[in-house]
């Protein structure tokens, strides 16, 4: 019987004993979420992309009542500016720029309640309470809306402070963006219009510079994120003040270090009070956490003999929410309520503000993020050791394409990579027709020695001792066998075809890892086609984005699902690599994914894979599964503030129990998503509270505990809910859901729910305007809070990814297992990568833009339209899943020539431009080492071996993809983006009409 972490019964988050009976856990997406780690800057457009005309047009009116029709898509999406036939008159949109009315402290104040501690300015020493009402205004949301405008007249709105306002300070007044398609009414007192005369001006992502890299690295800023310390000068007393969401209970705010937004991102950085109002606010209620994510360096903390300190009820992790009674003898939980006693060992006096007086010393007392070392009571048997099993196929399509001889290249070239304290164990399977075991021995001349199965309806494992083997003792012997493998398939070349029997080597492969747990790699170019887990041909493309497609999505056969089932109980994961030689065979992706979703493992799909392009991208790959920091044996759990339930988990693991995930492998690029449901009426007065705890065996051999602790007010005002949500985090719940949808629903019902969800939040955030603001709603404004303003174009967005539109879908070629991987990945996305995949980072870099100088940073930004594909240059374009260098026709002779480093004559493939300048890397002089050194950093940010494309103009196969992925165009089934808030608007109308 294999060892395990039983469950002491102090300690609920210990490793239960699995149930390999259970079934899989239904899987509900959540959404990610990032927190910018600097002051948010607010969507700009470059200006330098697109000057302004000189003439503005004359304003414009659109009736309101107007439908869109739309003509069949156009090979170039013509610029946004104008619409095409048939042809409503051209829309202007005029956001308004709105200083929000004078303060009014009458009630309902879109506040905080009293109870809140958030709204006591007192709490900070050197800060002086300034009554709200002698504040100035707050800045406009967007002081870009207005570029055209006639001069402010309030200095406030030209000088926005780089910070939102803390929570506690704000007044009530919402920072409103009105936006107006139709012609303005008389502004209200004290609101400033602009005409907005052309695209440029929609609201997008800030373009700059920083902002773009901030988006590339941690997504879109939150506007009120909750947990920014950055200090910032307070705009009436001048003073630096720190910020916060919720003052830490145990130590002084300025000693506060908070979760970092890409370790936890929540959906909103309030709380919504009571059942009847988060009803109300109608937007999900959510985080996205990426417990391992590589961020700041997180302390680690040794209790030693006297334990780990948690709540006697809820078992909740001592954490910098908690406060302190009795002069320091007993703690309060901050989940629960709880009163518990203080070890005698983990007594510290209080000081007279009630803090620890050791709370700076402590870790766990003034970080949000900390490790805990694991006492002998959270394992039974020694940590697991990291153990790799590599599952060969070795059929034709594997190693004529050298799909196969890439992956052993990959190995080799990792071995030194791979975590080894003495302890790492290896081992080697191959299979075509039959399954062949590798019998790996110790010392410097041992040979391999081969088992072959044929009987592969009744798996059995020979000499299970010496398949998998210590790497020290054994290396030279291992990496032997890897070149038999690659030398025998010059035999192979010359066969014609053979069958696979995929299913029954990972039932093989189970049985060698039983016994030790481990991580299993499965390399693989075709379908499984005998022996158990055999799949059948059903990838008809024609079906493609029709309601048929939904039951390919699905998986075809429970087999798959329930190996990882059992896997998961003897801590085993898989990682798959999967790579179809051309013209791209159909390998039943949806039915094998099952394999790495419950697992914790990994997914990489190449179709199509082309040798000289795509070997050093499943090298690169192969080389980060191996070396990234990774957690083993793993088991996860998220609290949160009594009354509330955490459900709704998305992301790969198994679902051992209600609320505890179960995750054979972990690792930094892992992110899930959690939903929260009210168990009760209300919370209570707050703050809310959340946390992460992951239970993990490091590659070191060490038992730890990775604690993640939020806490944020809760508010029992709708708009202050509005004020804060978390769009990126947002998004990413929304992403997860349509993902998961789609094997479920049609792909118009998918679409329909979403923009439901925003025109039913708009339209109850303009309902709360009403109330508060009448002279705002003069006319047909589109209103949106400064924190929303991205929402709408990220739902465009989404609807027009392949998860949603077909379209999208036939301009990058997809077929079924491409759609399937893209679903799968999405699963593990955090809110940079969801924000990106719907709304893409588009880069002008070549030639590299004036005024940047060596410098090596991020170009501004650009409209993700066709516009910005101009001739004369080279644009990046990222979109969290792949990158493209899209090269302009009359800049494509130059850059290839600046590339290759002579004059060039006669045509060049493009394909293997990307390939050359990643092979050329540093040793690049002149201009283009600019653009390797970005290109290298967002291949940084995201995982390395994501996509690289150069696409020269016209490129047959891959302009349209270009073409689908400027998201503010118009497809053939999908309206442009000045349409879709067009819509939006029309709809927050209809919808206001009918109250
Ligand atoms: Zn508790």
């Amino acid at each position: 019987m294999v060892g395990r972490y039983p469950s002491p019964s102090s300690s609920q988050d210990a490793y239960a004993p699995p149930r390999p009976q259970r079934p899989p856990a239904p899987i509900n997406p959540t959404p990610p979420s990032a927190n910018p780690p600097t002051a948010a800057p607010h969507p700009q457009v470059a200006p330098q992309l697109r000057p302004p005309p000189t003439q503005p047009p004359p304003p414009q009116t659109l009736p309101h009542n107007i439908r869109h029709t739309y003509p069949p898509r156009p090979i170039r999406p013509p610029p946004p500016q104008t619409l095409q036939q048939p042809q409503p008159p051209p829309a202007q949109i005029q956001p308004q720029l709105q200083p929000p009315p004078q303060y009014q402290p009458s009630q309902p104040g879109p506040h905080l309640t009293p109870a809140n501690m958030q709204q006591r300015p007192a709490t900070y020493s050197h800060a002086t309470p300034v009554p709200l009402a002698k504040r100035p205004q707050p800045p406009p949301a967007y002081p870009h809306y207005q570029p055209q405008a006639p001069p402010l007249t309030q200095p406030a709105m030209r000088n926005r402070p780089s910070h939102p306002m803390p929570m506690r300070l704000a007044p009530p007044t919402a920072p409103l963006q009105t936006m107006s398609i139709h012609e303005q009414a008389t502004p209200p007192p004290g609101m400033h219009t602009a005409s907005i005369t052309d695209s440029r001006l929609l609201p997008r992502p800030d373009m700059s510079p920083s902002a773009m890299a901030t988006r590339i690295s941690r997504g879109d800023p939150s506007p009120n994120p909750p947990s920014d310390t950055a200090p910032f000068t307070d705009p009436i007393t001048g003073q630096p003040t720190p910020r916060m969401a919720v003052e830490p209970a145990a130590c002084p705010p300025e000693a506060f270090v908070p979760v970092t937004n890409r370790a936890v991102r929540l959906c909103n950085s309030a709380f919504p009070m009571t059942i009847a109002l988060a009803k109300k606010y109608s937007m999900p209620l959510g985080a996205v956490v990426q417990p391992l994510a590589k961020d700041d360096p997180v302390p680690v903390v040794n209790f030693g003999g006297a334990g780990i300190v948690r709540c006697r009820r809820c078992r909740t992790y001592i954490n910098f929410s908690c406060s302190f009674r009795d002069g320091g003898r007993r703690w309060i939980c901050s989940m629960c309520g709880f009163t518990n006693e203080v070890p005698s060992e983990y007594f510290s006096p209080l000081d007279q503000n009630g803090k620890r007086r050791d709370a700076a010393e402590r870790p766990e007392l003034h970080r949000g993020s900390v490790e805990f070392v694991a006492p002998a009571e959270y394992m039974v048997r020694p940590p697991m050791p990291p153990v790799y099993l590599f599952v060969m196929e070795t059929t034709p399509a594997s190693v004529k394409s050298g799909a196969l001889a890439a992956a052993i290249a990959g190995i080799k070239n990792s071995i030194n990579s791979m975590p080894n304290e003495g302890r790492t164990r290896v081992g080697i399977i191959t299979f075509d027709s039959a399954i062949h075991f590798f019998r790996l021995s110790p010392g410097e001349d041992a040979e391999p020695s081969i088992f072959v199965i044929s009987d592969i309806n009744d798996v059995f494992l020979p000499t299970p001792e010496s398949i998998m083997v210590q790497l020290d003792d054994c290396r030279p012997c291992f990496e032997r066998a890897l070149d038999m493998i690659a030398q025998s398939q010059i035999e192979i070349k010359g066969v014609v075809s053979a069958p696979s029997c995929l299913g029954a080597a990972v039932k093989g492969a189970q049985k060698a890892l039983e016994y030790s747990g481990g991580k299993m790699l499965i390399f693989a170019a075709s379908r499984p086609t005998v022996g158990p887990g055999s799949l059948r041909e059903r990838g008809d493309n024609s079906y493609l984005g029709t309601d048929q497609e939904r039951g390919i999505l699905r998986p075809d056969s429970a087999v798959y699902s329930q190996m990882a089932v059992t896997m998961s109980k003897y801590q085993i994961s898989c990682d798959m690599f999967l790579c179809p030689p051309p013209p791209g065979h159909y390998l039943d992706v949806s039915t094998l994914a099952p394999l790495m979703k419950f697992t914790g493992g990994e997914l990489f799909f190449c179709h199509n894979f082309d040798a000289p392009k795509d070997s050093p991208r499943l090298q690169l790959a192969i080389n980060r599964v191996l070396a990234r920091e990774t957690g083993l044996e793993a088991v996860m759990r998220i609290r949160a503030t009594k009354s509330v339930r955490c459900t709704n988990f998305s992301g790969r693991f198994f679902l051992r129990s209600a609320d505890l995930l179960s995750l054979p492998n972990v690792d930094a690029d892992k992110s899930f998503a959690v939903q929260f449901q009210f168990e009760d009426s209300s919370v209570g007065e707050g703050p809310f509270c959340l946390q992460v705890a992951l239970l993990y065996t490091t590659t070191t051999g060490e038992r730890r505990i990775r604690v993640h602790t939020v806490a944020i007010p809760v508010t029992s005002s709708l708009s202050d809910l509005f004020l804060r949500v978390d769009a990126p985090a947002t998004l990413n719940i929304f992403a997860r859901q349509s993902a998961d949808g789609m094997k479920d629903r049609s792909l118009n019902e998918l679409k329909k729910n979403l923009l439901d969800k925003v025109i039913t939040a708009l339209a109850k955030y303009r309902q709360v305007c009403q109330t508060q603001y009448p002279a705002v709603l003069g006319s047909s404004e589109l209103l949106l809070p400064d924190s929303m303003v991205l929402l709408p174009l990220y739902m465009h967005g989404l609807s027009k990814t392949p998860i949603l539109s077909r379209d999208a879908s036939g301009a990058f070629l997809y077929k079924f297992d491409d759609k399937s991987a893209l679903a799968h990945s999405v699963d593990i996305m955090n809110a940079a990568e969801t924000s990106a995949l719907v709304y893409p980072n588009v880069i002008q870099i070549y030639p590299w833009p004036a005024g940047e100088g060596k410098v090596v940073k991020y170009p501004p930004g650009a409209p993700a339209t066709v516009a910005t594909l101009k001739s004369d240059v080279g644009v990046l374009i990222d979109d969290g899943q792949s990158l493209i260098l899209w090269l302009g026709r009359a800049i494509l002779q130059r850059f290839t020539s600046e590339l290759l480093g002579k004059a060039v004559s006669g045509p060049v493939d493009p394909r293997y431009l990307s390939v050359e300048l990643m092979r050329r890397g540093n040793t690049i002089k002149g201009p283009i080492s600019q653009v390797y050194t970005t290109v290298n950093s967002i291949l940084a940010a995201r995982k390395s071996f994501m996509p690289f494309h150069v696409v020269p103009e016209g490129d047959q196969r891959m302009q349209p993809r270009v073409e689908a992925l400027m998201t503010e165009d118009r497809s053939a089934s999908t309206m442009n983006y000045r349409e879709f808030l067009l819509e939006v608007q029309r709809r927050i109308a209809q919808t206001a009409s009918r109250k």
